[in-house]
């Protein structure tokens, strides 16, 4: 089973129904709990199901819920990622036909792509090593200050790219959100913007990876 999005449990599952039965909504949280209890492997797609995501920040009115608190004893396979990039999500699913169930971290997710921190591969992480910070939006500069959590985000963009490479979160000039993080979006009281405590990051390596080099733009006209 792939599920994506969050699963509200409060006021018995009414803020997400799917069809009806018996004449009554069908809550998708009863949908999920039946379907999910007949099913080898659950795949959960995106922060939302996998851990909760924006539906189960502060202060959670209707209650939202990752899939794994709703079934706490499924074999699961956490993709997250606001969004999850296409090749997580296809290369999951080819991984479980071809071979089976790939090799996990504690929180669930495919090491074959949440292995490393985007810290370690940053593009602007000579910045970060040369004390220089972009004070504002657009600057240049390591965008720590600016409340980036790269150095704390298990994801492989800094190197695999969205869109075929052509850009990612930190080159656009966004911080990083770590998106892919179970304390996403609250980040224990720091919210997005949060900055993090810079004692606690020191020693993350930095392996100055090869990229892939952004294919050549395409005249539209
Ligand atoms: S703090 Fe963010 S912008 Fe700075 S080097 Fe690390 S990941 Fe890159
Ligand atoms: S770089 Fe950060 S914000 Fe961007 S996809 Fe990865 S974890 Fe999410």
């Amino acid at each position: 089973m792939v599920v994506e999005g969050s699963i509200p449990t409060q006021a018995e599952g009414a803020f997400c129904t799917v069809g009806e039965k018996e004449e009554k909504p069908l809550a998708v949280l009863d949908w999920v709990t039946k379907l999910g209890n007949h099913s080898k492997a659950i795949i959960n797609v995106g922060t939302c199901s996998a851990f909760g995501g924006i539906p189960s920040g502060t202060p959670n009115p209707t209650g939202a819920k990752a899939v794994k608190d709703i079934l706490p004893k499924a074999t699961m396979i956490n993709i997250p990622g606001c969004p999850p990039h296409p090749d997580w999500i296809i290369g999951t699913i080819a991984h479980v036909l071809l071979y089976g169930i790939p090799e996990l971290d504690e929180q669930l997710r495919p090491l074959l792509f949440f292995k490393g921190l985007i810290h370690e591969n940053c593009e602007r992480r000579h910045y970060f090593e040369e004390g220089i910070y972009a004070k504002d939006y657009g600057d240049e500069g390591c965008l720590f200050e600016l409340g980036c959590k790269g150095p704390m985000a298990h994801c492989d963009v800094s190197i695999r790219g969205w869109n075929n490479g052509v850009n990612w979160c930190v080159r656009s000039g966004s911080p990083c959100y770590a998106c892919t993080e179970p304390t996403f979006p609250d980040h224990d009281g720091g919210g997005l913007y949060g900055v993090l405590d810079k004692k606690s990051i020191l020693g993350i390596p930095w392996r100055k990876a090869e990229r892939k080099k952004p294919p050549k733009p395409v005249k539209l006209i």
